[in-house]
């Protein structure tokens, strides 16, 4: 028994629809359907016998139920999954090209002190199916060619099915999309950093440090109090040895707590010599947290202690500010809009 045909990989498709007593290259369609972004009832290639019979197995498909456009170009997609559960996906236009931003779980249960993905906890995992349908169905609208799994929810714990995500996306047959063009990004979770370590991709992983020492890292990361800063550098070094890939590490930058020239000289000296990269971002208020970003001196204050140790460093421009496209925002504005109503 099968639970989701949009996750099944290539093969798996194959197989089914073989049990199914049905022609192989509709396994090819629908795997390419899929990966242009169309769920069963939109697809044009199939009979509608054929859709019937399948629609037991859909439980992937997605339905974009809102989309605002920032004046930057941030594109911020709002969808609502097969149980009535909304996700977000952002689409952010760079020079290089298009990043999506997608999600991995529903809310998040890392419990970072600043970020309004888990202020209600995790409901549940995302499927890989519903991962990819995020990139495929933001791919009609504009062409992807980066994803970044940096939206809600930690990838890392949902890991089968990220890994699962991960092969599918980057089959030729489907949406193609090469593993030097995918970023992962984690709160630290070191056991799974390093099981991915093991399988050797070329993704670029991301680690969210937000803090160089323990004390300052457990008061804005619970996750720290399991694995704190120096665990999490180890694996990171473990990770590049194994892959050779650069890790990239983001730092969130918040008035007064962990912005100090001292802070980023403790950073500095941690990440010497380390194949890496800081990514330094004032921190998005959220109205719930009461933590307010660095000013611009700070900022770059503490951009230049880093480069002046020789640290990769850059501060990433914010986009999407206008229409509250980060972290979890709109997500659960939709989810406070829906609780005033039943009120
Ligand atoms: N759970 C993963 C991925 C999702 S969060 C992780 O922790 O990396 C994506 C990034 O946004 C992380 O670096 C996270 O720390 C950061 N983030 C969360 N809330 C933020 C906020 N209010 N302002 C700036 N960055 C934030």
């Amino acid at each position: 028994m099968i639970e989701d045909l949009v996750s099944l990989s290539y093969e798996e498709l194959s197989d089914f629809i073989k049990e199914q007593g049905e022609a192989s290259y509709r396994a090819e369609q629908i795997f390419r359907n899929y990966a242009s972004g169309f769920s069963l009832s939109e697809m044009t290639d199939i009979g509608k016998n054929l859709k019937e019979k399948l629609s037991l197995y859909e439980n992937s498909a997605i339905e974009e139920v809102k989309k605002l456009i920032d004046r930057d170009g941030t594109e911020k997609y709002l969808f609502r999954l097969r149980d009535g559960n909304y996700i977000e996906t952002v689409l952010m236009r760079y020079k290089h090209g298009n990043s999506v931003c997608i999600s991995s779980q529903v809310g998040c249960r890392m419990g970072c002190r600043f970020c309004a993905s888990t202020l209600k906890g995790k409901i549940r995992n995302l499927s890989a199916g519903e991962m990819l349908m995020q990139v495929s169905v933001v791919n009609r609208d504009n062409k992807v060619s980066n994803i970044v799994i940096m939206g809600v929810g930690e990838p890392l714990d949902n890991y089968d099915n990220l890994l699962r995500f991960l092969k599918n996306v980057n089959d030729p047959r489907g949406m193609n999309i090469g593993q030097r063009h995918i970023s992962v990004s984690t709160c630290g979770l070191v056991d799974k950093i390093k099981a991915l370590a093991e399988k050797k991709f070329q993704i670029t992983l991301s680690v969210s440090l937000h803090a160089p020492d323990n004390e300052t890292r457990n008061k804005l990361m619970p996750v720290n109090l399991k694995y704190g800063v120096e665990e999490v550098l180890d694996a990171c070094r473990y990770y590049i040895s194994r892959t050779g890939r650069r890790i990239s590490f983001e730092y969130t930058l918040i008035k007064g707590v962990n912005d100090g020239v001292e802070q980023a000289e403790t950073l500095g000296r941690k990440l010497k010599g380390m194949l890496c990269h800081v990514n330094l971002i004032p921190v998005n208020y959220v109205s719930e947290r009461g933590l307010f970003p660095s000013d611009k001196k700070t900022i770059d204050a503490f951009r230049d202690k880093l480069l002046a140790m020789k640290i990769n460093t850059t501060v990433r421009r914010t986009l999407g500010g206008e229409i509250n496209a980060s972290c979890g925002q709109l997500r659960y504005q939709q989810e406070e809009d829906e609780r005033r109503e039943r009120l």
